[in-house]
């Protein structure tokens, strides 16, 4: 472990191991105390960025894994290394709190270090090898033999309610270190004192490990030209995107544009329906009410995975469900969002909920500008069915109660779900033949199915999917946290007779 380090912020773009100054200033927002500095970022300097990437894979993709695998850890290091200015300046400049900054930041090392072990294994590579036939009828067959290689170049963009695990040297950045593609980042508006301090950590471990200094930069924002300039650079093979759909889709809009289109892997939003079927809600409604609440307004419910629909059906059991998650709901008070821009968003995203035909509110709740407090509202199925916004993402805490009259509308509220990142079923033994009927829908549905648990803390492991079908996600094969999200900045490439000592160290 590195000795701690004394924390400055840079104030500037990393860009191939140099500090830069771009032109202008943007301030971040802190909750409160005085604003930082940033110089803003330009579609010029994430050009000098993606050039260097392109010369720093010349070497770094044919990099042997226990190299990168020592990369990665030493980043982990270094980061840990800055812990406290890392949570500090995380606080400030987010709200969240210092817990929930500390536990992030521990996934965060925790997903470097697990893909420092995933590649040492190898099996991530996916070797295969037809050994030639020479004297097969009527063509001898040539030998050949297949491996996953870097893609390229990546561009990366976090988003704000994940300032490390989803940002600078969150999941996307070391999934594509660890393929052998070096990175360029889009700094996130929302935290650029945390992306500043974590890429002193990254730069740091890039001079340790006598690493390309290509392998990383980090451009911040304070300009949208910055993030258009990233998808749409031709060295940039690859995008790994997390933020609204928005946001999400405009840029893959952009990626599809050009000349060669090249893959975005965009996680987006998701509303995350749980299916409270009629037995467990009879045995433990209550129960899973307060649950509900508890995960629903979990972090602001500022989360992707934030359960914000409930289907019930209707009936004394099903009200008593709800009346319990009104009463929990009523006991959370308010809590700061990460930027004044998500807290209108919510704002308005309530406001339409509440005025939308057929829905009722159960529980209203007043708070300020850059606060939130819980909202709770009802609508019957048929509703549901005939208004398909009410299946749009509001980033925050609101839930919406979706009451059936049955089971074959509860079945039809599950057929009509846009894609999701998970889909829960609440139930009990007597409930498996709905949950039977269910599943088959659902998992067309979501990358993430689960059974009496709340999706909100997403297991960072070798099983794990998240994302989902469009709009949860703009790449329905892919994954973007656990050892899986690895494939996304690979491809394979068949080597057919070339001689076993020209083939890449990775190989072996
Ligand atoms: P966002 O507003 O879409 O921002 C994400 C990034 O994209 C930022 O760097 C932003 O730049 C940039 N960006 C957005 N629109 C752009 C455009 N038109 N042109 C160029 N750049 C653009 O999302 P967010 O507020 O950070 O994140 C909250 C959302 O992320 C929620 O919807 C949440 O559900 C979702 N999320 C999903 C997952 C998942 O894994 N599926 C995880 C976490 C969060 P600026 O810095 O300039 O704003």
């Amino acid at each position: 472990m590195p000795r701690r380090a004394r924390i400055m912020l840079m104030g500037k773009h990393l860009i191939a191991g140099e500090w830069v100054e771009g032109e202008g200033v943007f301030e971040n927002t802190p909750v409160s105390g005085v604003a930082d500095k940033f110089s803003v970022g330009s579609a010029e300097l994430v050009d000098r960025a993606a050039r260097a990437a392109e010369e720093a894979f010349v070497e770094y993709g044919v990099s042997t894994r226990v190299f990168r695998a020592k990369f990665l850890r030493e980043i982990a290091d270094q980061i840990d290394a800055r812990g406290e200015a890392i949570t500090a300046m995380g606080t400030k400049e987010t709200g969240l709190p210092e817990g929930r900054l500390n536990g992030e930041r521990g996934r965060t090392v925790g997903q470097l270090r697990l893909f420092a072990d995933h590649i040492e294994k190898g099996d991530y590579l996916d070797r295969r090898f037809d050994a030639a036939l020479p004297d097969r009828e009527p063509l001898p067959r040539p030998e050949i033999r297949m491996m996953q290689r870097p893609i390229g170049p990546v561009s990366v963009f976090g988003a704000s309610n994940f300032p490390l695990a989803f940002s600078t040297a969150g999941g996307d950045t070391a999934a594509a270190l660890a393929a052998g593609c070096p990175v360029v980042v889009k700094g996130h508006s929302a935290h650029p004192g945390v992306s500043d301090i974590v890429a002193q950590a990254i730069h740091a471990a890039i001079e340790i490990c006598g690493v390309h200094p290509g392998v990383f930069s980090q451009i911040q924002g304070g300009n949208r030209a910055v993030g258009q300039a990233c998808v749409q650079h031709p060295l940039i093979k690859a995008v790994g995107f997390t933020g609204s759909l928005g946001g999400g889709r405009a840029l893959f809009d952009l990626c599809a544009a050009r000349p060669e289109p090249i893959p975005f892997f965009g996680e987006l939003g998701s509303v995350n329906p749980m299916f409270m079927l009629p037995h467990a809600v009879k045995t433990k409604g209550a129960t899973l009410g307060a649950g509900w609440a508890a995960s629903l307004t979990m972090g602001a419910g500022q989360f992707c995975t934030n359960p914000g629909i409930a289907v019930v059906l209707e009936g004394d059991e099903g009200a008593a469900f709800v009346h319990a998650a009104q009463v929990a709901l009523k006991q959370v008070g308010a809590q700061t969002m990460l930027t004044d821009g998500i807290a209108a968003a919510y704002h308005s995203g309530r406001d339409r909920v509440a005025g939308s035909q057929g829905v009722q509110t159960l529980l209203t709740t007043t708070c300020d500008l850059r606060n939130a407090t819980p909202y709770l509202f009802q609508t019957t199925a048929a509703e549901w069915l005939a208004n398909e916004e009410l299946g749009e993402e509001v980033f925050g805490p609101l839930g919406l109660v979706v009451v059936a009259k049955d089971e074959a509308e509860m079945l039809a509220v599950a057929k009509s779900l846009v894609g999701q990142l998970t889909c829960t079923l609440h139930m009990d033994d007597e409930d498996a033949p709905l949950a039977r009927q269910l599943l088959p829908i659902l998992e067309r549905k979501a990358g993430r199915v689960l059974a009496n648990g709340f999706p909100t803390g997403v297991e960072v492991c070798d099983t794990m999917v998240h994302g989902g079908p469009y709009p949860a996600s703009t790449n329905f094969g892919a994954t973007s946290v656990g050892t899986l999200s690895i494939r996304r900045f690979l491809r394979p490439v068949s080597y057919q007779n070339i001689p076993v000592s020209l083939l890449p160290a990775d190989f072996s």
